[in-house]
């Protein structure tokens, strides 16, 4: 069966799919073929050789040697038309350990060529920023926050400490409606005018996300996290423009067995279902070009709703992890990439 994923050039959503290397030598792979037009085929481990190839379509398909830059260099067009006054949003989406913080901040200690999406991104931004000093005049800044349970929570508040809960951000309104166009006015911002800037913040948040999670068992897999520049320019003639750029490191997706998990760890595991559902009925709405969108049905909808549909532009990174035993979530991957496309 052809599952089709494969959009209109003009139109705003796109899907790409990233397949991290196997790390564990012992075990099979479940990836069959990466092809350069976009297409994917995975080999359903319990199956007999006839019936277990299943074939998908992206936009494009990173294999387990694409570099960062590789994957940059396709992100790229998206990113820049932002320095233009559109909106554009990008989501890391996956099951734990698939490579979504990979691909959005690189790995822990990253090194220059590791880097990922949210740094590079602002640092081409700089980039024409420069070039365009003669004829634009841009301010950038930025936020950085989690969703964890329904709740908001400014990562890059001033002494920020992890012990109960504080620097939640009650506040969310839809951009458009407001002069600044800020959906989170209450959350810090930060004016940023080089990469070491941007570095300096982003490593902050990671700081700030990580303290939270140590004391909750691994919690920054349970929670969303949204680094958010906002551009402002102004050309020669006095004209002015406004966009952001949301980068999204999503929740894990992998479902939790409700017969295993109580409690806390059972209302997580809802609320992110939920949330990334959500996410999956708006933009499929988007797609499909529904008139009613349900943006009011989760915080994280509600907060990216304007870089979401309208004029803005969309993608979204499918992560897969390819050994044998994740082959269930690996196809639920899939399917919700199908979805939304
Ligand atoms: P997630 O954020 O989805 O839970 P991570 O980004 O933390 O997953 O990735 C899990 C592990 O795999 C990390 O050690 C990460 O550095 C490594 N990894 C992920 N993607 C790649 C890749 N494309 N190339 C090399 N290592 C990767
Ligand atoms: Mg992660």
């Amino acid at each position: 069966k052809l599952y089709n994923m494969v959009q209109d050039l003009k139109g705003n959503i796109r899907v790409f799919c990233r397949v991290r290397p196997i790390f564990n030598r012992e075990m099979k792979g479940v990836i069959d073929y990466i092809g350069k037009d976009g297409s994917l085929f995975v080999v359903d481990p319990s199956k007999l050789q006839k019936d277990a190839r299943k074939t998908f379509q992206f936009n494009q398909v990173f294999g387990p040697t694409s570099t960062q830059d590789d994957v940059y260099k396709e992100t790229q067009p998206l990113i820049r038309s932002v320095m233009d006054g559109y909106n554009v949003c990008i989501f890391a989406y996956g099951q734990t350990g698939s490579g979504k913080t990979y691909t959005m901040s690189g790995p822990p200690g990253r090194s220059a060529s590791e880097m990922g999406i949210n740094y590079l991104a602002l640092s081409d931004l700089f980039l024409i920023c420069d070039k365009r000093r003669d004829m634009m005049t841009y301010e950038i800044y930025v936020q950085m926050v989690e969703i964890y349970n329904e709740q908001v929570r400014d990562l890059l508040a001033e002494n920020f400490t992890c012990t109960k809960y504080p620097f939640i951000v009650p506040n969310i309104r839809t951009c458009s409606s407001e002069d600044d166009g800020l959906s989170l006015p209450d959350a810090t911002m930060h004016s940023v005018n080089c990469t070491r800037d941007v570095l300096k913040l982003m490593e902050a948040g990671e700081v700030n996300r990580a303290v939270s999670s140590t004391s909750m068992n691994n919690r920054s897999s349970r929670s969303h996290s949204i680094f958010m520049v906002h551009v402002r320019g102004k050309d020669t003639s006095g004209g002015t423009l406004r966009s952001c750029l949301h980068l999204v490191d999503l929740a894990g997706s992998e479902r939790v067995d409700k017969s295993e998990v109580t409690g806390d760890r059972l209302k997580e595991a809802q609320y992110i279902n939920k949330s990334l559902s959500c996410l999956g009925d708006v933009i499929s709405a988007l797609a499909q070009k529904n008139s009613h969108i349900p943006y009011r049905n989760s915080k994280l909808t509600l907060l990216l709703q304007d870089s979401l549909g309208g004029q803005a532009k969309t993608l979204m990174f499918a992560h897969l992890s390819p050994e044998e035993d994740s082959f269930g979530e690996t196809i639920s991957t899939l399917k919700f990439a199908q979805r939304v496309s």
